[in-house]
């Protein structure tokens, strides 16, 4: 019998602690995965190092050890355990983030594909054998001199479908001992019927991307090299850089890279690109594979098979061990923080796992976010530039249309005087209707940008006022017109779209907050003739929905697409010359500190979708505050002008990046538990904070109500990560919130205060 050892397993439950099981065996290295049994059911753990029995009374044992390798190499364990810390999150929880979900769920088997494959058993019988063997059955004779033809054995199903031989025939070869039927298993290729991509494109650097090139290329031999920001404007050509630092890292040197999109399903082109250089190489992250098709594609990075992984932000986890390389492009993007815990976010994870690894990590993007670009201020990330377009073309200009002055435009009935500047803005002012008309005429492309789908983002009675809510939460109903539907953007209640105010029986309604829904409409009346194409969550529920309509805008089959912020990321067609901006101030106001970083960097995206070849581009933007800051920088393309001012915003009251900050959100079905729960938390927070840590709130969330969930919040702000971090880790594990339903969630480095 072999000797028994204590295994200390994290598991993925809501529980700050490790627990101790026993094995006849050695020990499992950390990061393998073991089944064991829990409470009264069986659950998917992983081993973090020997347990201690002290203090136990009854140790139960490993059911089953379920890998020979960890499927959680050392260099992401260690990861994980920081994401444990930093983000206060039970380490089971951070690991089940880590992995493909079948791995951690031991309800399924991983979706392991396989097919049965016929083999020959050396030694083949020589001629007089034969004559002996088969005497009686010439079909199995037939079989295996079929099988001899082929290299690598035949698959069964072709065997019996395509050569026609009976599986009794197979089956007689068997018991003879002359071949053998074996289980392979399949990985299932993603791009399968996708079309290969094109080679690779034939130009020779800009000056500006050669010397960003030898930066990275330089810093592949410093012994810990500080992260990059690459600060290209839109069309300055950072994916060749990025191609450039992984030809050296992946195929001079062998080693593996990580290269972190926003969104893959909007950013066709960029995974392309990086498939025209190193083909099948790359491993795609996609969420439009199925729960298998990523399981594959992590195998092969896990095996070594792949060495690049490209993918949105889970791919940081990508299971290579020796990385050399991880760029995070468009890194400004919300996208990279999860919303769920654990609440990291990928682009500070990125420097993390680079620093550990000794990787050379890049983050790229037209428009940083302030806590990168202030890092190059303070020394800790190095800056490098790319100030002009790639191809040559200049940055298109950008003309703003004031929607307050009355004129005359196309609103959604038609052509029409509008009374008084507080009248409803027409949906395209009569200098985008020119600006779109001449694109027609010249067959170029537009693209026209709303951030906010569906029709009107609230209906309101017309005699009483009253907006129709969501019955769970504290939010209007948007219209959408098609389906006659109104719907919760936030919890995705849906309800019929009413005849008459709910509160006083008035039929007339109002459908108000232009939505994309409607742009289409009007754009349809006013342009009859043109092919249009609406991209945003409602068009797009297929599973490649995003690649085709993209495809026939590449393609040219579409004269104008209109769109949300989908429309606005990494988007390169040469076709399109023009950007209308519907309304620019959607999300402008919101009351969140980010709310202007945000404007400015979707205004600055959307419009270098415009002229990035030969033909210069025109950007048009309608707005009721044309001298925002925010505009008024996009208008400019003046990022470090907007940062300035943004910066200096922030001061005060104090927001990042100036302070580090943390979101505690109490939640419960009941408002007075939710409130009470705030303020007991906050009573309990006190005392314990200390010279740095500050704490503003408690007080209701801006989205007060939210799946059916009332809604507290406080901040805690800090200068330093540490003393913050040591406050919060108290709370979640020392502080008892009131008995009943009443949830605490913490939201460290928060990208969205609603
Ligand atoms: P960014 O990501 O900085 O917005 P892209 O990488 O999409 O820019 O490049 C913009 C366009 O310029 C692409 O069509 C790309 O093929 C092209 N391009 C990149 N580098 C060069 C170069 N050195 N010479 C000519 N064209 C280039
Ligand atoms: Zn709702």
């Amino acid at each position: 019998v072999a000797p028994a050892v204590l295994v200390e397993v994290a598991l993925p439950l809501p529980l700050f602690r490790t627990f101790t099981y026993r094995h006849d065996g050695s020990l499992p290295s950390p990061g393998t995965r073991v089944l064991v049994p829990f409470r009264t059911g069986k659950r998917i753990g992983w081993v973090v190092g020997r347990g201690d029995a002290a203090g136990l009374d009854e140790v139960r044992p490993v059911l089953e050890v379920l890998e020979g390798e960890p499927s959680v190499p050392p260099c992401l364990l260690e990861l994980a355990d920081w994401m444990a810390g930093y983000y206060v999150t039970p380490l089971g929880v951070v690991l089940r983030s880590l992995l493909p979900a079948p791995l951690s769920d031991a309800s399924r088997a991983p979706p392991v594909r396989t097919r049965k494959v016929v083999r020959l058993l050396p030694p083949v019988p020589d001629l007089a054998r034969r004559e002996v063997l088969f005497a009686r059955a010439p079909r199995q004779r037939e079989c295996l001199e079929r099988l001899e033809a082929v290299e690598e054995g035949r698959e069964l199903r072709v065997l019996l479908e395509e050569d026609r031989f009976a599986r009794s025939v197979v089956s007689g070869l068997e018991e003879k001992g002359l071949v053998e039927v074996v289980e392979v298993e399949l990985l299932r290729d993603p791009f399968q019927g996708r079309g290969a991509p094109g080679p690779p494109p034939r130009f020779s650097l800009t000056p500006a991307q050669s010397g960003a090139t030898a930066a990275l290329l330089s810093a592949l031999d410093e012994e810990a090299s500080l992260p990059f920001l690459l600060h290209g404007v839109t069309g300055s050509g950072k994916t060749q850089v990025y191609i450039e630092l992984l030809r050296e890292v992946v195929e001079a040197r062998g080693r593996g890279a990580i290269v972190l999109v926003p969104e893959i399903a909007l950013t066709p082109q960029t995974v392309r690109r990086f498939r025209a250089w190193f083909g099948d190489g790359v491993a795609v992250l996609h969420s439009a594979l199925s729960e298998g098709e990523r399981y594959d594609e992590w195998r092969r990075l896990r095996s070594g098979e792949k060495r690049i992984a490209v993918g949105a932000r889970s791919a940081l986890f990508a299971p290579l061990e020796d990385v050399g390389a991880i760029v995070v492009d468009e890194e400004h993007d919300g996208s990279y923080k999860q919303s769920e815990a654990p609440r990291y976010h990928a682009r500070d994870l990125a420097v993390l796992r680079a620093r550990r690894e000794g990787a050379v990590c890049v983050l790229g993007s037209a428009t940083p976010s302030l806590e990168s670009w202030r890092n190059t201020a303070l020394g800790k990330f190095r800056l490098l530039s790319l100030p002009e377009r790639a191809t040559g073309a200049p940055l298109p200009s950008v003309e703003v249309v004031d929607l307050r002055a009355p004129r005359t435009g196309t609103g959604a009935d038609g052509p029409r005087p509008l009374p008084a500047p507080s009248g409803p803005p027409p949906v395209l002012s009569p200098r985008l209707v020119e600006a779109v008309e001449e694109r027609l005429r010249r067959e170029e492309q537009a693209i026209l940008l709303l951030n906010r789908r569906g029709y009107a983002s609230f209906v309101q009675c017309r005699a009483c006022g009253e907006v129709l809510q969501c019955p769970h939460c504290s939010v209007s109903l948007t219209y959408h017109r098609r389906r006659s539907r109104l719907l919760c953007h936030h919890c995705r209640h849906e309800e019929g779209a009413p005849e008459r105010c709910p509160r006083c029986g008035e039929v007339e309604l109002a459908y108000r907050g232009l939505g994309t829904e409607q742009v289409e409409r009007v754009v349809a009346e006013r342009f009859p003739t043109a092919r249009i194409a609406r991209m945003d969550v409602d068009t797009t529920g297929g599973k490649w929905a995003h690649a085709e309509i993209l495809g026939r805008v590449e393609r040219r089959e579409v004269d104008l697409l209109l769109g949300t912020q989908m429309i606005a990321k990494g988007l390169d067609f040469p076709g399109v010359t023009l950007v209308g901006v519907i309304n620019a101030d959607v999300g402008l106001h919101l009351p969140d500190f980010r709310a202007s970083e945000r404007t400015f960097q979707l205004l600055s995206q959307v419009a270098g979708r415009a002229g990035r070849e030969r033909r210069k581009g025109e950007v048009i933007v309608q707005t009721r505050v044309p001298e925002h800051y925010s505009i008024q920088a996009a208008l400019r393309h003046d990022f470090p002008g907007f940062a300035r001012r943004e910066l200096a915003e922030r001061e005060e009251p104090r927001y990042p990046p100036h302070v580090r900050l943390a979101n505690v959100v109490v939640s419960s079905p009941d408002p007075e538990l939710a409130a009470a729960g705030a303020e007991g938390a906050a009573r309990w927070l006190r005392p314990r904070l200390g010279g740095d840590v500050e704490m503003v709130g408690p007080a209701p969330c801006p989205i007060e109500r939210l799946h059916r969930r009332w809604r507290w919040h406080l901040f805690l702000r800090a200068s330093s990560a540490g003393a913050l971090g040591r406050v919060l880790a108290e709370l979640v594990r020392m502080h008892r919130l009131p008995p009943g339903d009443v949830r605490l969630v913490v939201d460290r480095d928060p990208v969205a205060l609603l």
